[in-house]
């Protein structure tokens, strides 16, 4: 069984994101960049099915500029075979990204497709959605659990409630959620050989999508600066302020 992982290149989450003087995005100027937390939840989890025979190879794609590479010999030195690396500078909406992966999958045609539930830059959440709409496979979103039996996959789905446990056909599309593993550190030996594996360079025009943008971000700004709070001596004193101050009550 082949898997394929997304893997998106996105600012460390580490960093205290800074907004453009212009307020035309963040500011990605000398700023850390990591595989999106996520991602690295799903390369463990492809990863784990490999080692358990499940799966026979793992194929892990990165769409956007060329340091996007980086991203992928990180999945390489922690276990992936192969990588694919969509060329594209410019920003990549979540259609223009489900569409490009589309056409990987196309070539590739892996049974088990997985992405993160969500991108920690934009928090879109959207992709894998996308993506299974447009391949009209199954879909397993927030997935906290995952065991391929056969032909089929059962999950485990993080929703409000708890957990509610799903079974799809493959081939299917399934974002995973925290709670999935605890990702691995590539070990030097394994970012050694990294280094050897082979990265495969594509297009978006190769693979025949226009990957325009359709949204225009109209204005980024930082959230609004939370006001100190008081110390109140007595619950009538805070009801008074909560009166005649917040207009609260
Ligand atoms: P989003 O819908 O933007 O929150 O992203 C959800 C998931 O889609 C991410 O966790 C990745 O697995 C995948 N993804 C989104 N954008 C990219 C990209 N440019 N390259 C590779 N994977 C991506």
């Amino acid at each position: 069984m082949k898997v394929l992982v997304a893997c998106k290149r996105v600012i460390d989450y580490n960093v205290k994101v800074r907004v453009k003087a212009d307020q035309s995005g963040v500011d990605l100027q000398n700023v850390k960049m990591s595989m999106n937390p996520f991602d690295e939840i799903a390369v463990e989890q492809a990863i784990r099915l490999k080692e358990a025979g499940t799966a026979t190879e793992i194929v892990a794609v990165s769409l956007g500029a060329e340091a996007c590479q980086e991203t992928l010999r990180t999945a390489l030195a922690m276990g992936a075979d192969r990588a694919i690396h969509v060329h594209h500078d410019g920003g990549l909406e979540p259609l223009a990204v489900a569409k490009l992966l589309k056409a990987v999958i196309g070539a590739e045609q892996p049974s088990l497709v997985l992405l993160g539930k969500q991108a920690i830059d934009d928090d879109c959440n959207q992709t894998g959605q996308m993506l299974a709409g447009l391949l009209g496979w199954p879909q397993g979103t927030f997935v906290s659990r995952l065991k391929v039996e056969g032909a089929k996959v059962a999950a485990g789905r993080e929703v409000d409630g708890g957990i509610e446990n799903v079974e799809l056909k493959l081939p299917a599309v399934m974002t995973v959620d925290l709670r999935l593993n605890e990702p691995r550190y590539a070990s030097l030996p394994n970012i050694m050989k990294a280094r050897k594996k082979p990265i495969d360079k594509k297009t978006p025009a190769e693979l025949g999508v226009d990957p325009a943008p359709r949204l225009r971000t109209v204005k980024v700004a930082e959230p609004p600066k939370r006001q100190a709070g008081v110390k109140v001596d007595s619950v009538a004193t805070l009801v008074t302020k909560l009166k005649e101050e917040a207009g609260v009550i």
